[in-house]
């Protein structure tokens, strides 16, 4: 295993700290990337415990692993779409240290023997800087293409389907796209703060790598601050307070209605909950994550009802409609959502949204209104003296965010 003998980067500022535009700066500060065989990347990532960085947090080293084992020539893809609307990390990442998502992509396609690599833009980035990296970069070529296809664009199947020539719809969720994906080849898709991540795990080991994070969630991660405050990126430590992250972007603790974390598929959270570590552990008792690293702040003088009905209208309408759930229960779910967010709305309709919810749970081919039901579970919650309020013929909305 080669590793580089620059310093590691200390304290939580790690992908972000790297800020290398051209090839020669970027090799300059950090060494090459190093070279590993599929073994031995498998059982550095493993150590390291480095999970995915996209949203579902699967461990990264059984990710290559189920590909390892494939006896075809298999294509790496960097997920660069970020269709979660409240996500600005990708974007950042590629804006400002482009060569160490490509790193990334390097050290998979290497270790992989992968003859393909492929790093797929969404339709709010820009490409123009990594493709400048891209081709100013010696070895093999990467491919990058801009990609549409909204919200669920980044799903890996609908992301694989799209760089097949398809439409951006996911597809058979018993076909994984490790076993057939572009071409019919096994494919690795991972996601830009993945890549990047690996690029300096690679150099720098993976007891650097834990020396950030608690044990069973270690390492840093970026999040994606907004509402209250200009949007921002911060990379904090896994297991950092919710608390420290409002502090850190510059969130005024005490004008906090609620926090949205994990994005549009994510759960609210109470003030209350300043305490919480976020991390797997403290979170799941709320049955939230930090999923793509989102947090989007709801001002106490909002309407938490009328925010969440306007994300729920969204979701509805980025479904691909191949399903019952999208064609029929999601919209459905949504304007009776809508219904209930105006004040003296009919009593009937909260146990509707909670029939609605029941009926999409689990029917669809993808996670889309498993995501989307557990958005509005947490919204009838959270915001249950929304709610009531609303029943009575009252909203105490003074701003609207
Ligand atoms: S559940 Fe919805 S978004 Fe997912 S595949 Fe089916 S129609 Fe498409």
């Amino acid at each position: 295993m080669t590793t580089t003998s620059i310093a590691p980067l200390t304290g939580t500022q790690r992908v972000l700290a790297v800020r290398t535009e051209s090839w020669r700066e970027h090799v300059d500060a950090l060494g090459p990337a190093p070279r590993l065989s599929s073994d031995e990347l498998i059982r550095l990532v493993d150590s390291a415990g480095l999970t995915g960085r996209g949203g579902a947090g699967f461990p990264t080293a059984r990710k290559i692993a189920a590909v390892a084992a494939s006896r075809r020539t298999p294509v790496v893809v960097g997920n660069a779409m970020e269709g979660e609307f409240l996500s600005h990390k990708d974007r950042t990442l590629l804006d400002q240290a482009p060569h160490l998502v490509l790193d990334g992509l390097d050290i998979l396609g290497r270790a992989l023997g992968s003859r393909r690599l492929i790093l797929a833009t969404g339709e709010r980035i820009d490409s123009t800087r990594v493709r400048r990296a891209a081709a100013e970069r010696p070895g093999r070529l990467v491919d990058v293409r801009d990609l549409g296809g909204g919200f669920i664009g980044g799903q890996e199947s609908a992301l694989v389907s799209q760089l097949n020539g398809r439409a951006a719809v996911p597809q058979d969720p018993h076909t994984p796209v490790y076993v057939r994906g572009i071409d019919g080849r096994p494919t690795l898709v991972a996601n830009a703060e993945t890549l990047a991540q690996l690029a300096l795990l690679a150099r720098f080991g993976p007891d650097w790598f834990r020396s950030q994070g608690t044990p069973d969630d270690p390492g840093t991660f970026l999040i994606s601050v907004s509402g209250l405050t200009p949007p921002s990126v911060l990379e904090v430590p896994r297991g950092i307070r919710l608390r420290e992250v409002l502090l850190q972007a510059g969130v005024p603790l005490e004008r906090v209605g609620a926090v949205l974390l994990g994005g549009y598929h994510g759960t609210w959270l109470r003030p209350g909950t300043g305490d919480v570590r976020l991390c797997e552990e403290d979170l799941s008792p709320y049955g939230a994550s930090t999923g793509a690293g989102i947090l989007h702040v709801l001002s106490v003088d909002s309407c938490g009802l009328r925010v969440s009905a306007e994300i729920a209208t969204y979701l509805a309408a980025q479904a691909a409609g191949q399903c019952g759930p999208c064609v029929n229960g999601m919209p459905r779910m949504a304007d009776t959502l809508t219904r209930l967010a105006v004040p003296g709305s009919d009593p009937r309709l909260v146990a509707e949204v909670d029939r609605l919810r029941g009926l999409v749970i689990g029917r669809g081919a993808c996670a889309h209104p498993d995501g989307t039901a557990r958005f509005v579970a947490s919204t009838m919650l959270v915001f249950a003296r929304h709610v009531e309020a609303h029943l009575r013929g009252e909203c105490h909305e003074t701003s609207v965010d």
